[in-house]
């Protein structure tokens, strides 16, 4: 195999779920940069549209919109069945949507509980189903990323969250298990703070604490999961399956009590953090100010992370 080879994915039929904006909309455009045609997978029909439209565009591949909701079956396989039928194939399958609702877990609801499990793990576990159904039929193999999270490791938000990432982390151990004969690998990404939508509302303050304990020195932006979301879709990780890759500049290592001295600045600037972080934003049609900051977006992540802080307005 040559090196074009372990790494292209020139004609290869990808989806990515929760593609629209943040982490998917970058994991989509990986896979567009490296040759794959892509199906954006999203709730958000406006922002799906965009993501598939540029990527077109810019990538002369095939990429359109799908229209799911990945927590509900009947979603998830009527989705699974229009890409295919649009592709004529599936080779990767990139299960990514996820929400967090934060608050204290001794008053928290039963709704929102549901909510965040049926869409982080209920969701991605129909997502990998449908997929390793096509993959089995075809007789082709394929590859499955999830996307977990850093909060499969350490507690840093609340039990519904952090117990659907830990869920992801040991599913995707499950089923590389039971689909390695059928030349499924099925691997997941676990990032640490993203400036995505997600984090859209996250102080300043919080964002320079972020860079002050993270070794490599700044606040993660969604293309730095591009090169390892290509190694899992690519030929280059052919032996790699049940793995959860875990990508956070080293921010989990850390286990100093003060912050990190640096002896080279970062390779990425606070500026450079926020270009995507930003492009999101305008395609959600929501404003924000010079830092890419929307408080009104997710207050209760804002909030979380005042009350850590103890910023005063
Ligand atoms: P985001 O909110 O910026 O984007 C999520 C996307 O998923 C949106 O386009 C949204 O419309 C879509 N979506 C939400 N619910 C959906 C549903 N039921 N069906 C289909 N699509 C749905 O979030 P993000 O930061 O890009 O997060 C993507 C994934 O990464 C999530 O699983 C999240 O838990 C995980 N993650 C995020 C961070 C972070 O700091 N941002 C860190 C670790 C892991």
């Amino acid at each position: 195999m040559n090196f074009d080879e372990m790494f292209s994915l020139k004609g290869r039929k990808a989806l990515v779920t929760g593609a629209g904006g943040g982490i998917g909309k970058s994991y989509a455009t990986a896979l567009a940069m490296a040759g794959a045609d892509v199906a954006i997978v999203d709730l958000n029909e406006k922002t799906g549209v965009k993501t598939a439209n540029e990527l077109a565009q810019t990538y002369g591949i095939d990429s359109f919109f799908v229209a799911c909701d990945v927590s509900s079956e009947e979603s998830v396989n009527a989705m699974i069945t229009e890409v295919v039928s649009r592709f004529g194939r599936l080779d990767i399958g990139v299960n990514n949507a996820g929400i967090g609702i934060l608050g204290a877990d001794e008053d928290y609801e039963l709704d929102a509980w549901n909510k965040v499990i049926g869409i982080n793990l209920t969701g991605a576990w129909l997502c990998c189903r449908a997929e390793a159904k096509i993959f089995i039929q075809q007789k082709t193999g394929g590859k499955i990323i999830n996307t977990a999270s850093m909060s499969a490791r350490i507690c840093n938000c609340n039990a519904s969250y952090n117990a659907s990432k830990g869920g992801i982390v040991e599913m995707t151990r499950m089923l590389a298990a039971e689909w390695g004969k059928y030349n499924i690998n099925v691997n997941c990404i676990s990032p640490s703070y993203i400036l995505s939508p997600m984090h859209a509302s996250t102080p300043l303050e919080a964002r320079a604490r972020i860079r002050e304990l993270t070794p490599l020195g700044y606040v993660e932006r969604p293309e730095d999961l591009r090169g390892p979301l290509i190694f899992l879709a690519s030929a280059a990780s052919d032996y790699v399956t049940g793995v959860d890759l875990l990508v956070d500049g080293g921010h989990t290592l850390n286990a100093w009590l003060a912050p990190l001295e640096r002896e080279l600045p970062p390779r990425i600037s606070p500026e450079e953090e926020i270009v995507q972080l930003k492009n999101d934003l305008t395609a959600l049609e929501v404003p924000f100010d010079e830092h890419g900051i929307n408080r009104d977006l997710h207050p209760e992540i804002a909030n979380a992370y005042r009350y850590m802080l103890k910023i005063e307005d």
